[in-house]
């Protein structure tokens, strides 16, 4: 199963990194086989966690029958994650990552498109980040510029602000 390592958003394993689902789409994610999720709700034997994206984008995670810990504490229900988010699940230790900076490769479909910012042409090679809600491909220093404002695009309440920290993955 080939993943596209730039996946986002996702939960990282280290060895291995489950999307989540498109806006509006819950699957659960079984603690015996966290490699992937499903759509199916867990059994009565089953524990793990649903990986959620609400309408307006933001990832969740909700427990069933398992010890999660997000900077520490157990969330009661529901925990809304953020961009380098630590999560302790089902013995593994999880990072979760919402935004990334990557590199447009000759094939992508975002080549010509301009940033919503400089309004720049974006070309190959060029060091993007893509908005987690809407989509939008910005320039690198241009997402950067956005730490403390909001996301160009209409209709669009993402801010950066606290979601400052952005790995580049390997
Ligand atoms: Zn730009
Ligand atoms: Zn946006």
């Amino acid at each position: 199963m080939a993943q596209e390592p730039t996946q986002v958003p996702r939960l990282d394993f280290g060895e291995w990194h489950v999307p989540f689902p498109e806006r509006g789409f819950y699957e659960f994610l079984v603690s015996d086989a966290l490699t992937a999720t499903r759509p199916e709700a867990p059994s009565p034997e089953e524990s793990g966690v649903w990986l959620g994206r609400a309408e307006s984008g933001v990832s969740v995670v909700i427990p069933v029958r398992l010890d999660v810990r997000r900077a520490g504490l157990r969330p009661i229900s529901i925990a809304v994650l953020h961009q380098g988010d630590e999560l302790h699940l089902a013995g593994h230790s999880v990072q979760f990552h919402e935004v990334q900076l990557t590199e447009l490769t000759g094939s992508s479909r975002h080549i010509g498109g301009r940033c919503p910012q400089c309004r720049t042409r974006l070309v190959e090679g060029a060091s993007v980040v893509q908005c987690p809600l809407c989509r939008a491909l910005y320039c690198a220093d241009c997402w950067d510029f956005l730490i403390g404002r909001r996301c160009y695009s209409r209709g669009c309440n993402y801010s950066p602000s606290m979601f400052a920290e952005i790995r580049v993955s390997k």
